[in-house]
């Protein structure tokens, strides 16, 4: 059985500030505010990341992850959302259990910082998209 700390928090053997729960679903405050309000939203059967878990609970987590961004906007003052999901450690996943970053976004703020380079020079884009084309 998985025993990480989202699992522990969910069988409530670590507490934590809920802010919604369903059967299916559970959404607290991380522990380490990137800005104010930054929530996450697990599934509360254990899948190990985003990549792997079922598309219908994939759904529900999301579904979760919107309203509670919305709220953020209303309720918090945010001007912006980050929906972050990191998949495996090279993509910074540190809790091996899926889960949803919905960090609010204020004007200036300097909790979380993205920046997408542009390193397309040299890539074959035509194939590339071959590559990755789904059905
Ligand atoms: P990841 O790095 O896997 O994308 O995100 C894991 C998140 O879980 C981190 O932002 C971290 O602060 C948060 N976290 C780790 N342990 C706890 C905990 O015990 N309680 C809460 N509320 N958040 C946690």
């Amino acid at each position: 059985m998985a025993d990480d700390i989202f699992c522990k928090i969910i069988r409530g053997e670590v507490p934590c500030y809920k802010v919604y729960e369903d059967e299916q679903v559970l959404a607290f405050l991380d522990v380490s505010q990137t800005t104010r309000g930054h929530t996450l939203v697990v599934s509360k059967t254990h899948y190990d990341n985003f990549l792997a878990t079922p598309q219908e609970v994939m759904h529900k987590v999301m579904d979760v992850a919107q309203r509670i961004g919305q709220v953020q906007i209303k309720m918090l003052g945010a001007e912006g959302v980050n929906i972050i999901s990191n998949v495996y450690e090279a993509a910074g996943q540190s809790v091996m259990h899926f889960h949803v970053h919905v960090i609010p976004r204020y004007t200036n703020d300097t909790g979380l910082v993205i920046e997408m380079k542009n390193n397309s020079e040299g890539l074959n884009l035509p194939a590339l998209a071959e590559l990755i084309k789904i059905e």
